[in-house]
């Protein structure tokens, strides 16, 4: 897919350059209504590349910052909603997020809580990286929400009847939109086409973010649509990819429970990992040990 790219009639795909370390872009949607005004779902990173990006696709629709009706934002990490608030002040288009993501937002302002690396067995060399891991905000620009959405809403685009999914375990409130007519599903990182989404990036919840990821990706796996993720590419095999997905984390669970007795930091270090265990390091250290601890966690509640 090239940086611009119609989708679908109506629905334009944008490459958004993010910055420097982690995937190389993230994609936004522009959704055309039948007024003539465009709803924009997750703008991106806030930097000016990014709004760049974003600029020159209205651009390339013959449309400015006044024909934005409303900016969408699956969930409240700063590649996703990171650029909502400065399209807010250049549009005065509202921004929606789902309510739980929402108040996870305003949690998440000064960063993730910090772990239990005593409990984890973390040794006294690693933590600092982990706990300045923890301080960097990882919703910046994610809050205030001016509406708040919830499960089985219909967005307000004329033209177009668009329903919100909560999706919950890659965050707390992530949503998904199923454009009933259309046949899309916009998916944000709850499904990418390639990426594993790392689960439980929106802080502590009561329930357990695989059992919940789980449950939600049974949610979707049956829709017939064309997915249209937050990374990547859009896709279709929504079903074959939500049981990739799943067994990834069965899985991982298994491999958890085989090491009843170690300490997260022990049963992490026994793991596969992306690009191998060794090399780890602050925030992918810190992400992979809380994903080893949610899965012991799995495993002790199921
Ligand atoms: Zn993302």
């Amino acid at each position: 897919m090239s940086a611009f790219a119609t989708v679908a009639d109506g629905v334009h795909a944008v490459r958004v350059p993010m910055p420097a370390g982690g995937l190389p872009d993230s994609l936004a949607y522009l959704i055309e209504d039948d007024r003539g005004r465009v709803h924009i779902v997750d703008p991106g990173s806030p930097t000016d590349e990014a709004g760049g990006a974003l600029l020159a696709a209205l651009d390339a629709l013959g449309r400015g910052p006044s024909d934005v009706a409303a900016i969408v934002v699956t969930h409240l990490h700063t590649d996703h909603a990171g650029g909502a608030t400065a399209l807010r002040s250049l549009s005065g288009a509202p921004v929606l997020m789902h309510e739980r993501e929402a108040a996870a937002a305003v949690k998440l302002s000064h960063g993730l809580p910090a772990p239990d690396l005593d409990g984890w067995g973390v040794p006294a060399d690693r933590r600092p990286e982990l706990l300045a891991a923890v301080r960097a905000p990882i919703a910046p620009g994610a809050v205030p929400a001016d509406v708040l959405l919830t499960d089985g809403d219909l967005l307000d685009i004329p033209g177009r009847r668009i329903r919100v999914l909560w999706t919950p375990g890659h965050t707390p409130g992530h949503l998904c939109l199923h454009d009933e007519e259309a046949g899309l599903l916009f998916t944000g990182d709850h499904v990418l086409p390639t990426v594993n989404p790392g689960l439980g990036l929106g802080g502590p919840t009561d329930t357990n973010p695989i059992a919940d990821y789980l449950a939600a990706l049974d949610r979707i796996a049956g829709f017939d649509a064309l997915a249209l993720p937050g990374h990547e590419q859009p896709f279709t095999g929504l079903a074959e990819r939500c049981a990739a997905l799943a067994e990834h984390h069965l899985r991982r669970a298994r491999e958890v429970a085989a090491h009843p007795g170690g300490t997260v930091w022990e049963v992490a270090s026994t793991l596969t990992w992306t690009g191998g265990w060794e090399a780890l390091r602050g925030f992918t250290l810190l992400s992979a040990l809380s994903q080893t601890a949610l899965h012991r966690d799995f495993v002790a509640r199921t």
